[in-house]
């Protein structure tokens, strides 16, 4: 068996989907030095070995009572993000493709791509993506749990596919060179998506239906057509969405969904997608992102080849990158 530390360190670690955009806008918590809350930070993230971090821009939250318009909550994020590497001493940096996150890994440097979870702060206007991209919004989920403009959450009553502006999305976003993302969509969204994406697509952050029968993760047809598309199934670390006895979630069990997604679609087809700092409760071995080389040492002992765990940890969130955006 090889040691899984140098492993950990030389692999170019992305990571699909964190929060931490919205927490630090509602509570102004730093990104510059280590935290005691909370699963991340910049001093957290160098010591867990992480090359490349989405940040979702996410207007939706209750903990958040006071939210105003999505649209200006978004600008609020967007702005905080690109606040970020300020105060970073050059260890953070913002990346809009594939070869400046590679960049960054070389450079000893975090990358930070922009995401969106959820269309609503494009209130209906397709313009608004474009503005978005502009601003370095490189990834686009239709929904969070509930219906909008585009499409129906998972927690939607009677739920429905794709809306005209939702394709109209799911298009632009392919025109425009954007990862579209299914994690929180309905099944008939994702069927939708999958009919119509021109190239790979995304599930940011899901686990395997067939290991826990959440709505929030995909059954084994919808992981099928996400590897058939030449997509990644981005893992994630939320209790409820690894194991039905939460209490009980840990890496182990973690790593049974790698297992089983690799048996049903091939390594090739996998990534991680944490959502760190969007979760409450506790995955056993995965506390905040300083334990992810822990993760590698899973993949290691479970016997995963070098380069199965290198597109794992983030190869073929890369690769998909690559190919789509722009
Ligand atoms: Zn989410």
């Amino acid at each position: 068996m090889f040691s899984p530390e140098p492993i950990h360190r030389d692999c170019l670690v992305f990571d699909a989907h964190c929060d931490f955009l919205s927490l630090s806008v509602w509570d102004g918590r730093g990104f510059d030095r280590r935290l005691n809350y909370g699963h991340l930070d910049l001093p957290r993230l160098l010591e867990g070995g992480v090359n490349a971090q989405m940040f979702a821009i996410f207007t939706l939250s209750q903990r958040h009572p006071t939210a105003e318009h999505p649209t200006l909550e978004a600008l609020r994020q967007v702005e905080a993000f690109h606040q970020l590497p300020q105060q970073s001493g050059g260890r953070f940096v913002v990346a809009t493709c594939a070869a400046e996150i590679e960049r960054a890994k070389v450079r000893g440097a975090v990358a930070g791509v922009l995401s969106m979870e959820g269309c609503e702060p494009l209130a209906g206007d397709i313009n608004l993506l474009r503005l978005f991209y502009r601003l370095g919004v490189r990834c686009v989920g239709l929904t969070w749990n509930q219906r909008n403009a585009a499409a129906d959450g998972i927690a939607q009553a009677d739920a429905r596919g794709l809306t005209e502006f939702g394709r109209q999305v799911v298009r632009t976003a392919f025109e425009l060179g954007m990862l579209v993302d299914v994690s929180h969509l309905a099944a008939p969204g994702v069927a939708d998506v999958l009919q119509l994406a021109e190239g790979p697509v995304i599930a940011s952050h899901t686990n395997a239906y067939a290991l826990c029968p959440h709505p929030r993760n995909l059954n084994d047809a919808q992981l099928e057509g996400i590897a058939r598309r030449g997509g990644v199934v981005c893992v994630t670390f939320v209790p409820a969405f690894i194991t039905p006895a939460p209490e009980q979630a840990s890496l182990e069990r973690l790593l049974d969904h790698v297992d089983y997604i690799a048996q049903r679609i091939g390594t090739e087809h996998i990534g991680i997608g944490s959502d760190f700092d969007g979760y409450d409760g506790v995955t056993a071995g995965l506390e905040d992102v300083t334990h992810l080389p822990a993760l590698t040492a899973g993949l290691v002992q479970r016997g995963y080849t070098i380069t199965a765990i290198r597109n794992i940890l983030g190869g073929n969130l890369l690769r998909v990158f690559r190919q789509v955006v722009r």
